[in-house]
């Protein structure tokens, strides 16, 4: 008896090994990689916003989405919302293929998945931009970044939740903030919704 415990005792702390080395550390006590709770940010006028909680919280807002059994990050930045996915209104009332996702300051942008780093450009309108291929056809989008994080290449596979870049005003944007796609065979979808 003692020893059939002791083997499942072993048994689970090997699970919880493999476990660990798959789930990426925790970052500001919030979920793993993609922002706790995200928030409209405060005295700007998003257009396009979603219905919002108590404090600006996003309703019924969760971090982590899985997309043809992949597991992304919905906000891979310590921001807040500064633009929706969808049209915008006045102006132009541009469609907008992404999360706008302010940080003021430069900071740190994350891997929103496991994935291989398929792209890194200098674009008109996106600046500097970095795609990650998930597999599956599914990829995702980090425009008008400031700078990249050493090793990050073209060809590396990265983690979730791996530091790629900062965030920047690169290309046409008016304020440091990550621009943030989920594209599903090359279709951007909106991040906030897409998944379960
Ligand atoms: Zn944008």
């Amino acid at each position: 008896m003692r020893s059939v415990t002791g083997v499942l005792w072993i048994m689970c702390v090997s699970l919880a090994l493999a476990a660990c080395a798959t789930t990426p550390q925790p970052q500001g006590g919030g979920a793993p990689y993609s922002m706790h709770n995200l928030r409209v940010c405060p005295g700007m006028s998003v257009s396009n916003a979603p219905a919002t909680a108590e404090g600006g919280v996003i309703a019924g807002y969760s971090p982590l989405t899985v997309v043809r059994d992949v597991m992304l990050a919905r906000a891979p930045v310590d921001g807040c919302l500064s633009s929706a996915f969808g049209r915008r209104s006045g102006g132009a009332g541009s469609f907008h293929d992404g999360l706008d996702l302010y940080t003021g300051a430069p900071r740190p942008v994350l891997a929103g998945g496991d994935g291989r780093i398929a792209s890194i450009a200098d674009k008109r309108g996106y600046g500097l931009v970095i795609e990650i291929d998930h597999g599956a056809g599914v990829s995702t989008r980090y425009a008008h970044l400031s700078a990249l994080a050493p090793e990050i290449r073209e060809g590396v596979r990265v983690r979730a939740g791996e530091t790629i870049a900062r965030t920047g005003d690169s290309g046409n944007a008016t304020a440091v903030h990550l621009h943030y796609e989920i594209l599903v065979d090359g279709q951007a979808r909106d991040p906030l919704m897409i998944g379960d």
